[in-house]
């Protein structure tokens, strides 16, 4: 409990921050960014000065990606619970998810013909799946594969989760990377907890998925083995009256169709 409630302060902290600096500093890169591209668009297509000037956009644009994610993280206020088609979710965003992750490793997608929809924040659901399926990659240097599931489950009162009973979506990315070890588990969701390298993690992954699935209702559940990889979990409760509702089959419809 002792240890919950220090992530909880620090989530709140690191929230206050992060969106103060993150709103400024966003301002400022698209100012950079604007510059950069009438810049761009004056040099001609082939000079070395425009490779530079392109280099400049694509880190300018990878900082603009970053701080987006920083604001998403500390504007938990703004959070927009709807159902949401989880399926046609990852669907959507499998192309996306491909490609960066690259071609060493595979993806799988499982999931049952029908599953019903989760009550979540769908913009912030496409980041924390994109955020686990990077680790799932920087967990697998050597390659391996990546498997999206989907399934649902009903939890009875008194559960281990110690989640409000009731139906849930379980949305599971899983490795067959090189897995944590005790220590790196139990800290894996803290806020700037992180083992790569400077510049490479930023440690807010995991905490920006767990702060989302607290919200909804939900939780984040980690399994790893050293060594075999890692699965996890996030568990969101099953949108109001979706029990008999029919699949949403298109992504785009997500938001009217339920
Ligand atoms: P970051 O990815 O920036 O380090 P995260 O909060 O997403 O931040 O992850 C924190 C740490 O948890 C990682 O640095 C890594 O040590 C560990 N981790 C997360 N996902 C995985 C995974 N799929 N396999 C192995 N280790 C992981």
């Amino acid at each position: 409990v002792e240890g919950a409630l220090r992530q909880a302060q620090k989530m709140e902290a690191v929230g206050q921050l992060t969106g103060g600096i993150a709103h400024d500093f966003n301002n400022l890169l698209g100012v950079v960014l604007g510059n950069l591209e009438l810049l761009s668009t004056r040099l001609p297509e082939d000079s070395r000065l425009r490779r530079y000037v392109d280099r400049a956009i694509e880190g300018t644009e990878r900082g603009a990606v970053l701080t987006q994610r920083m604001l998403a993280f500390a504007r938990r206020q703004d959070l927009k619970l709807e159902p949401v088609d989880v399926t046609s979710l990852v669907r959507g965003m499998a192309d996306l998810l491909a490609r960066s992750i690259g071609s060493t490793i595979k993806m799988e997608l499982r999931f049952p013909a029908r599953l019903t929809s989760a009550q979540v924040d769908a913009n912030q659901l496409e980041m924390a799946l994109l955020n686990l399926v990077v680790n799932a990659r920087d967990a697998m240097p050597k390659g391996g594969t990546i498997v999206i599931s989907g399934r649902e489950e009903v939890l009875g009162p008194g559960n281990p989760q110690t989640l409000t009973e009731g139906r849930y979506v379980v949305l599971a990315v899983s490795d067959t990377g090189v897995g944590m070890d005790a220590a790196t588990l139990t800290r894996a969701a803290e806020p700037f907890f992180t083992t790569k390298p400077v510049g490479k993690g930023t440690g807010l992954g995991l905490a920006m998925v767990h702060g989302l699935a607290a919200q909804a209702g939900g939780t984040l559940r980690i399994d790893s083995e050293p060594g075999h990889g890692t699965t996890v979990e996030l568990w969101l409760p099953q949108a109001v009256g979706e029990a008999e509702a029919a699949p949403v089959p298109a992504m785009a419809h997500r938001e009217t169709s339920i």
